[in-house]
């Protein structure tokens, strides 16, 4: 089975050459697909060669995260997403041995997201798509959304979930680049709450959600949440009731099961730099949840990814083949 990298983006070529001829892309300008950052402006041979140093024999790949444009017009959004979303086909069907992908969706707008969730997912034969923690503030517990999760359901997507812009972070600190140091993490423990707390993954079982950077704080942080949520001693009842001991709000979905329990309903990247992170991260969520995510190209990937695995004394051999290549297969429907 091939080694697959699940965290792995692309800056469309048809982007970089209009940014090379017109200065702009539908309007928006070099920074959006990160080409000051040397790796977003990296061409298809030089991806080659950088998988085959790193012994990444695929990608799935996903459109750079600045093309989500949520709060764009959304005829320019639709725009943005089809043509990243007909490029990231293109490659997969050129090259089906070394790409999977997923696309990127007009998410301010869910009628126009399950319309292009439909089309990448049917003939242009994508896996799903990459989502922001947030649609313009608006988590996914929202009830605008459940058509959206209705249609992954039933299309079985993979929806990877990592952040864009902003995340929760830079409203306290704009320095020390903490709004993605600690903010993408914080920001994915806030999408795994509020699927679960506000009932989406109850309502909905069959699609995929794959938490970029490892879950962020999600593993750690779970208990808390069930302390909130009334799992643990001695809010819980008898009976086995959880009875939250700040009690509920008014229309708030009443939780059935300890969100501890949900874990492993998600699927982890191992982005953790961390060998007693990465560790404490597969007990929490079990080892088939977990699989290589290298953030390709961005300054943050995960420096020789492969060796860095193999290396590590913590996990066996079979837990190292699990992540590098089996249980993305399996997620992604290739085994
Ligand atoms: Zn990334």
């Amino acid at each position: 089975m091939p080694i697959i990298d699940v965290h792995a983006h692309v800056t469309p070529e048809r982007f970089k050459e209009a940014i090379r001829k017109e200065g702009s892309w539908y309007g928006l300008g070099p920074a959006v697909g990160e080409i000051q950052h040397g790796g977003f402006a990296k061409g298809l041979e030089e991806r080659f060669a950088e998988m085959d140093r790193d012994g990444i024999q695929m990608q799935l790949l996903s459109p750079t995260i600045g093309f989500y444009q949520y709060g764009n017009e959304l005829d320019v959004t639709k725009t943005v997403a089809r043509e990243c979303n007909d490029e990231v086909a293109e490659m997969v069907a050129a090259h089906p041995d070394r790409f999977a992908g997923v696309g990127t969706l007009p998410m301010q707008d869910v009628d126009a997201a399950v319309i292009e969730l439909q089309r990448v997912m049917g003939d242009k034969g994508l896996k799903g798509a990459i989502l922001d923690d947030h649609v313009l503030g608006r988590t996914y517990d929202e009830p605008e959304f459940r058509p959206f999760f209705a249609a992954a359901d039933e299309l079985s997507a993979v929806l990877f979930f990592h952040q864009g812009g902003d995340t929760c972070v830079v409203h306290r600190i704009s320095r020390y680049k903490l709004g993605n140091a600690i903010g993408n993490l914080a920001d994915r423990t806030i999408t795994f709450a509020s699927l679960v707390m506000g009932g989406v993954m109850d309502q909905y079982t069959n699609f995929k959600p794959l938490l970029a950077h490892a879950g962020g704080y999600t593993a750690f942080g779970v208990a808390r949440m069930d302390k909130t949520a009334g799992a643990l001693k001695p809010d819980r009842a008898e009976n086995g009731e959880m009875r939250p001991p700040f009690g509920r709000a008014e229309g708030e979905y009443d939780l059935p099961r300890p969100p501890s329990e949900y874990l492993d309903r998600f699927y982890y990247d191992c982005c953790t730099y961390d060998e007693e992170a990465l560790r404490f991260l597969i007990d929490k969520v079990g080892i088939e949840r977990v699989m290589l995510g290298t953030d390709y190209p961005a300054p943050m990937f995960l420096e020789d990814p492969v060796n860095w695995i193999n290396g590590l004394d913590s996990l066996t051999g079979a837990e190292k083949q699990q992540i590098l290549s089996g249980n993305a297969s399996a997620l992604l429907g290739l085994s």
